[in-house]
């Protein structure tokens, strides 16, 4: 069996880093339970078994995540998420976690200051080396994902300006393998492209091999509520595939441009 491969290029302000343990302790700060093991599943297990100390914070438990809100009210769903993500992160070996308890759709609507502060004594005390969040596109464009991006980058300049920011990034191989299911699952919010990042300019690449992606669908299982009907529909061979691969670029390689904040369209 191969290792996974795990490509990891230097970024502006960090050392030259090569393998995972060189991420050193892991900060991840997302919105809903399942975008750290969409996103990042690979990158957490390869830190946890490097020795790594891996901390994930989601900031709502997506209660709205349905559309059968009637058998699923949000009280009952958020419950339910909370227990998928811990059974989740247990798979790749993460057990520290922290729920903001924010409304799922709310981030946007929080008094910003008062959420950074919360963020910051949080990224203080983990003392991060690298923190992984959304860029400023938010991934899917969703208004969350935007919003996290920009509590995590103001978070880090307070609490630890030195530790590497990478954000989530795709590439044009891996949005042109999402384009043929675009319409049928309504995983991306708007009509654009996620930021797409050369594979050149990514500082981490980390491409599966089947051991891993074995963990990382085993972490997104553990979120049957989210993953089920997603992995049916799409079978689980091109989940796997498309899955496979996880890239992060430097966050200082990414413009901030006002227009992302206006990027969403409504679903
Ligand atoms: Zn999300």
């Amino acid at each position: 069996m191969s290792r996974s491969a795990l490509h990891l290029r230097p970024t502006p302000d960090a050392p030259a880093i090569t393998e995972a343990a060189d991420l050193g302790t892991v900060l991840g700060i997302w919105a809903h339970p399942d975008d750290e093991a969409l996103l990042s599943a690979g990158l957490m297990a390869a830190a946890r078994d490097a020795g790594q100390r891996v901390v994930c914070v989601t900031a709502t438990l997506g209660e709205h995540g349905t559309d059968d809100p009637r058998h699923w009210p949000p009280d009952r769903l958020a419950a339910v998420r909370g227990h998928e993500l811990r059974a989740s992160l247990a798979a790749l070996g993460v057990c520290e976690h922290h729920v903001l308890g924010i409304g799922d759709g709310a981030c946007a609507e929080q008094p910003e200051d008062f959420v950074v502060h919360r963020l910051a004594r949080i990224v203080r005390e983990v003392a991060p080396d690298t923190i992984v969040t959304f860029g400023p596109d938010g991934l899917t464009g969703h208004e969350d994902h935007q919003t996290v991006s920009r509590w995590a980058t103001a978070a880090r300049a307070l609490a630890a300006p030195r530790a590497r920011l990478l954000y989530a990034t795709t590439t044009e191989e891996f949005v042109d393998a999402w384009e043929p299911a675009r319409d049928a699952f309504a995983v991306f919010l708007t009509d654009e492209l996620p930021l797409r990042t050369p594979r050149s300019s990514l500082a981490v690449e980390l491409r599966m091999d089947s051991a891993a992606l074995d963990r990382k669908m085993v972490a997104l299982r553990a979120q049957a509520s989210q993953m089920t009907g997603l992995i049916a529909a799409l079978g689980e061979d091109r989940v796997r595939d498309w899955w496979s691969v996880e890239t992060f670029v430097a966050a200082e390689r990414v413009e901030s441009r006002t227009a992302w904040a206006s990027w969403r369209v409504a679903a």
